[in-house]
């Protein structure tokens, strides 16, 4: 009985037993022809055992696993009475036994066959791993060959460490002395188990090798790409040999980041490795590379399984492409798969074993190093570029792509323009709401422009609230003009942040190459003067470049110095004008109205300073000034006696928008010991843009404590009816532009007549501004206003001219309530 965990040293001693027992044995014969038997098998002994030792010598020097079976099967015939010797190896997969070596008779009808389980006489000794002897082959009830000659055959399994490694089948004529050779075939069947796995082995060593050098080859190659794409192209097909595949996929996270999308596939055909189809969409949904992608685990499946994680759509098109075993691996990056990587074997071929799937991770895990080094650099080179907060190319990149496009000299010819956006109003989103409101105005803002932004056009955020915009190709001037109007329609609609409504403008200058500049820095500068320009016309406006615009921006640089200075070193005075009462016609009240005691240019209106010093966040330094000193001025005049009459103050928008706005006045007041009743505040309601919330708690506190609220310039405005019913105020003043026209409509039919209307249903003092003449005088006394104001009594005048003007006024009054 063949025992084929032996190892071949005792069988061998075995073998020197045999001939040791035989010439023991020679001593006790007695008859002669038992000695010449035994003689005879001593000689046949030591004739095998020279045959075994030249058969070993020479199959020690086969290279290949290959040509040593071939040897092995022509050696058994040589050795023995065996006419053939055919090898049936076990498959890698174990599925089944291939004929691979053959030598004899049936070479041409056995080699290349395969035997599966349970089918024919070497199957059964290959699960067995019993030697068979067959002394009437062809009537053996499991033979499955069909031959013409009456054999006689002997099956010996090739084993090693316990496992079969193949049955060779041998096969001698009928009448051979087959049985007399069975001990020599076994032994050399030993000999050859233990050389064919040697044989292996060294493949094996060898094969272990080649996947090294591989491997560093393609470390190399990962080191020197960190694109996607580089690394797919170079790396994929390198592991074809390294891992034995037939097919490898890969698959990339989709941009929604939620799906996986077929990226390529390789295929081996005909020995070299190609491009080849992949999977459409929704199959790939039905993959495991898709488990592997939702779960980020590495998944198997072996040869001709239906795993429950596939469609039977996947079975099956496994099936159609003769794919067994199958591999994925996800390509992870910190906390993302980038994709996945599936390769998979033929179905004959053996599944995957750890050693594969270790590879397979070590490739992967280089490519995910590579992929995030990459990513790395590309983040850093997109922040380099790239504004933080809305992500908008930032001013570096805005002056690269500009310098990029001017030095294209084939496009030299091309008209191109330069677009300067400055918001107005955000100075107060921020100011009275925090940086948190600001940044989200702004990223507001940027989605808003970017919508409108063609794709050919550079749209950068400058910083701050300033955006800028390049226009490569113009066929006209006029086309950078209405680019720009689309842009500013990004503010006609409020921009809310939680609960808060923000009315924005955009003001907006443009340069034109190569009316305006030839470079970069000449277009840059000219588009931020024509946007400056835009915000002293008053903002809200699209102005393009002019030459003559470049001396009025240096006046300007200058009236900000000037400015700056006038505030630290307190150049004001306020001038007062006085309100008169039509009730008594004697003087009620004061408007304060600063003036600007420049060194050079005289006393300047404050037109010509207030906006700069809103637009420059400075009013509400100015503010505070305007506040003292009117202050300041009433307990002067109340040293001599208590003034009667109230002052009026004139607030701008960004100051009340100001949350602790309300709290500053009153503390004013409390320091000079003002009665707060005293006090008129004025704020024109065109200016109140962006924040009515803020601006109505400060009101309701300051009439709390008594200040009235005057609506300046009313109807003016485009809200002004929306301010009416939204804000809380004591008083309107009617602009001087409907009192000029009331001598032409009439008074009754006049728009004055509906404020006024309007007023007394709300229960308002009405105030009539800019009244000049005695007709005019005459209208607003037959349309019931309150107090008027205007230079029919007197124009604003110093503090010290102020009470001779007063007294004048009520002495008329007086004179003429005399005459009466
Ligand atoms: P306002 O509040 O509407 O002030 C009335 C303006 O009309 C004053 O101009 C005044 O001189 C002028 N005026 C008064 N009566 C007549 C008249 O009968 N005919 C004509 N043609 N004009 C008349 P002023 O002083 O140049 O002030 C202009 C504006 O500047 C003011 O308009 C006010 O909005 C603003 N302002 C003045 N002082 C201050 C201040 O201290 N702070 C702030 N934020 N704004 C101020
Ligand atoms: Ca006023
Ligand atoms: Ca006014």
């Amino acid at each position: 009985m063949h025992d084929a965990s032996k190892p071949i040293a005792s069988k061998l001693n075995d073998l020197c037993d045999l001939s040791a027992s035989a010439r023991l044995c020679c001593g006790d014969a007695n008859s002669f022809a038992e000695l010449t038997a035994r003689y005879q098998t001593l000689q046949q002994h030591n004739r095998w055992l020279s045959e075994l030792g030249d058969t070993t010598a020479r199959m020690l020097q086969q290279e290949s696993v290959d040509t040593l079976l071939q040897h092995i099967a022509e050696e058994l015939v040589n050795v023995s009475c065996a006419n053939g010797a055919y090898m049936h190896m076990v498959h890698e997969t174990g599925d089944y036994l291939d004929i691979l070596a053959a030598f004899g008779p049936l070479s041409d009808y056995l080699l290349g066959g395969k035997r599966y389980k349970g089918h024919g006489l070497s199957a059964r000794v290959w699960e067995s791993g019993i030697i068979q002897f067959v002394p009437d082959y062809n009537n053996h009830p499991d033979c499955v060959l069909e031959l013409d000659t009456q054999i006689q055959a002997v099956l010996l399994p090739l084993s090693f460490a316990g496992e079969v490694l193949g049955v060779v089948f041998v096969t001698a004529e009928i009448d051979a002395p087959l049985d007399d050779d069975l001990d020599l075939l076994k032994q050399v069947a030993v000999i050859a188990s233990l050389l064919i796995h040697h044989a292996r082995q060294r493949e094996a060593v060898s094969r272990e090798l080649f996947r090294t050098q591989t491997l560093s080859l393609i470390s190399a190659t990962i080191h020197q790409h960190q694109h996607w794409d580089d690394l797919a192209y170079h790396v994929c097909p390198k592991l074809f040999d390294v891992l034995d595949l037939s097919r490898l996929s890969l698959s990339k996270t989709a941009s929604s980041l939620s799906q996986l999308e077929a990226y390529a596939s390789w295929c081996r055909i005909e020995g070299s490795i190609e491009l080849c189809e992949t999977v459409n969409s929704t199959l790939l949904n039905e993959t495991i590379s898709a488990w592997c992608f939702r779960n980020k685990k590495t998944a198997q499946i072996n040869r001709a399984i239906k795993d429950a994680r596939e469609s039977a759509a996947t079975h099956n098109f496994r099936k159609e492409r003769d794919i067994g075993s199958t591999l994925s691996v996800p390509i992870i990056a910190g906390d993302t798969v980038w994709g996945v990587m599936t390769v998979c074997r033929k179905l004959d071929k053996r599944d995957f074993d750890q050693n594969d799937v270790n590879t397979l991770h070590t490739v992967i895990g280089q490519m995910s190093t590579a992929l995030q080094r990459q990513n790395l650099l590309l983040e850093v080179q997109h922040q380099a570029l790239h504004d933080s907060l809305t992500d908008l190319p930032n001013r570096r990149r805005f002056e690269e792509f500009l310098e990029e496009i001017l030095r294209d000299e084939s496009k030299a010819e091309i008209k191109k323009a330069v677009l300067f956006f400055d918001l107005d109003g955000f100075k107060n989103v921020n100011d009275s709401h925090g940086h948190a409101a600001g940044d989200a105005v702004l990223r507001q803002v940027a989605k808003r422009l970017s919508e409108r932004a063609k794709p050919d056009v550079m749209l950068a955020r400058l910083g701050g609230d300033e955006f800028s915009v390049v226009l490569p190709q113009l066929h006209q001037l006029d086309d950078a003009v209405q680019c720009a109007a689309r842009f500013a329609e990004s503010f006609t609609e409020s921009f809310s942040v939680g609960q808060q409504e923000f009315n924005l403008g955009v003001s907006v200058g443009i340069s034109f190459y190569p009316r305006d500049g030839v470079d970069k820095d000449d277009l840059i500068r000219h588009a931020d003067m024509a946007m400056y320009q835009a915000k002293r016309k008053g903002r809200n406006r699209i102005v393009s470049f002019d030459h003559n615009l470049a001396k009025s921006s240096r006046e300007e640089q200058n009236r900000e110095i000037d400015l700056r200075k006038a505030i630290s070193e307190q150049e004001f005075d306020l001038w007062y004008q006085p309100q008169v009462s039509l009730q008594t016609g004697l003087v009620c009240g004061v408007e304060a109205l600063i003036r600007w005691q420049h060194p050079t240019k005289g006393i300047l209106p404050p037109m010509k300073f207030i906006p700069l010093a809103e637009e420059l966040g400075l009013i509400s330094l100015v503010g505070t000034w305007v506040l003292e000193r009117g202050c300041q001025q009433m307990v002067d005049w109340q040293h001599e006696d208590p003034v009667p009459w109230h002052m009026g103050i004139n607030v701008s928008a960004p100051q009340v928008m100001k949350k602790e706005f309300a709290a500053s006045v009153l503390k004013i007041l409390e320091v000079y010991g003002i009665d707060p009743e005293k006090l008129q505040l004025e704020v024109t309601e065109s200016m109140l843009l962006s924040d009515i919330d803020s601006v109505v708690g400060n009101f309701q506190l300051l009439r709390a404590h008594g200040v009235n609220i005057a609506l300046d310039d009313f109807g003016t405005g485009y809200s002004s009816f929306k301010y009416l019913q939204e804000l809380p105020v004591d008083i309107l003043k009617i602009d001087r532009g409907f009192i000029c026209e009331l001598e032409e409509v009439g008074a009754m039919e006049s728009f004055a007549s509906t404020i006024v209307l309007l007023a007394n249903r709300f229960g308002l003092t009405t105030v009539a501004e800019g009244v000049e003449t005695r007709e005019q005088l005459e209208s607003v006394k037959q349309l019931n206003c309150d107090l008027v104001q205007g230079f029919y009594f007197s124009k604003p005048v110093t503090a010290v001219d102020l009470p001779q003007v007063i007294t004048n006024i009520n002495q008329a009054q007086y004179l003429k309530q005399n005459a009466a």
